[in-house]
């Protein structure tokens, strides 16, 4: 009946946290940005890939009729 392996997601910018958080007001947060109210880049690493993907998509879409 262990609680351990349960998957955290920050209550700043909503990453899956796969390391040890930050606690606050019984809230978990990735990393002392989001701990503070901030922005931070935990997330974006993700996002970045998806950015790339997406446009190159973009660019494929130039499809001549
Ligand atoms: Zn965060
Ligand atoms: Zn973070």
């Amino acid at each position: 009946m262990a609680l351990i392996e349960t998957t955290v997601y920050c209550n700043g910018c909503g990453v899956e946290i796969t390391w040890a958080p930050l606690y606050l007001n019984k809230q978990h947060y990735c990393c002392q940005d989001c701990y503070d109210g901030r922005p931070c880049e935990c997330g974006s690493r993700l996002e970045d890939e998806d950015e790339h993907r997406s446009t190159q998509a973009a660019i494929g879409s130039g499809y001549p009729s």
